[in-house]
């Protein structure tokens, strides 16, 4: 690589296996020389994280629930035992229970409301604030997000509204981190075959839906995520905080598709 991240530390939250968009997104960081540590939910994800996260010279890797404070402060300070700064953070974490990601949002109870948007949308904050504490000379923090934020996407549901949520934290994060110079952008990715995404009702019909609709005619990669992560994590984004950049083939401008054969 060019060496765009030569000498910058961070942070990726959210690798589960190598089809991962935190994966997408770290190897393109590690190619230009950055030096990365990696959080896993949960003891049985060790064992996966640990081999991607050696593949890329690594070996701080360290456990955190989002959904618990103690849990995300154990993280930060096993990072602080190591680097006394960090320069970002990518946060690629959602949930919601897949039960719900089905039917109508009309139908999303109380209880999975408050869980999806405590992991996929107050993680990032609770996340941001510590990771903002070991930023003393600026920085730069990512997260993922979706169009069904912006638009009604079949069977998105809460989390669609966990997203637009995400999206309005990054804005207020950026005001309120600019002025020590951490910028604060959001990712809207296509849909991208991940563990995550195969808990979304007819997901395949979403990924067939955006390859024939999109201007570009085909979705995108988890590597197409990570050239754009690594724009905005490294000084090629430095003028840029607070937006939502779509990685998505262009599908977010669309209105209605014009007919490829003309005759039709
Ligand atoms: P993935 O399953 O590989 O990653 C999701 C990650 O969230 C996993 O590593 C999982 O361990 C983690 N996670 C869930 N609950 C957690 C908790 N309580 N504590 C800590 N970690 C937790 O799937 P992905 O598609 O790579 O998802 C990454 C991000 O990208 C998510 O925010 C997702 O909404 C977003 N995204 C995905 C797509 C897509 O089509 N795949 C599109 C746009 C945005």
């Amino acid at each position: 690589g060019m060496g765009l991240m030569k000498g910058r530390r961070g942070l990726i939250m959210g690798l589960a296996n190598d089809k991962s968009i935190a994966w997408g997104i770290a190897k393109a960081l590690a190619d230009q020389g950055a030096e990365l540590a990696f959080s896993y939910q949960g003891e049985a994800l060790k064992k996966r994280v640990e081999p991607l996260a050696a593949q890329l010279g690594s070996d701080l890797i360290a456990e955190c629930d989002v959904s618990d404070e103690a849990s995300i402060d154990g993280l930060f300070s096993t990072i602080a035992e190591r680097w006394d700064s960090i320069d970002f953070i990518v946060h690629a974490i959602g949930f919601s229970d897949k039960e719900q990601l089905r039917g109508r949002y009309a139908d999303t109870t109380r209880d999975n409301f408050l869980m999806t948007m405590d992991i996929s949308v107050y993680s990032f904050t609770a996340v941001a604030r510590r990771a903002a504490a070991m930023m003393p000379n600026g920085g730069s923090m990512v997260t993922l997000t979706y169009y069904g934020a912006e638009r009604v996407m079949p069977h998105y549901n809460v989390m669609g509204v966990a997203k637009a949520a995400l999206e309005a934290s990054v804005r207020y994060l950026a005001e309120d981190l600019g002025k020590d110079g951490i910028r604060v952008n959001g990712i809207s990715a296509g849909p991208i075959k991940t563990l995550a995404a195969s808990g979304i009702g007819d997901f395949r019909y979403i990924l067939k839906w955006n390859e024939l609709n999109s201007p570009l005619r085909r979705n995108v990669t988890q590597a197409e995520v990570g050239k754009s992560a690594l724009y905005l994590l490294s000084d090629l984004g430095s003028g840029v905080t607070g937006e939502t950049h779509h990685v998505d083939a262009g599908y977010h401008v669309v209105g209605m598709k014009a007919v490829d054969a003309p005759d039709i």
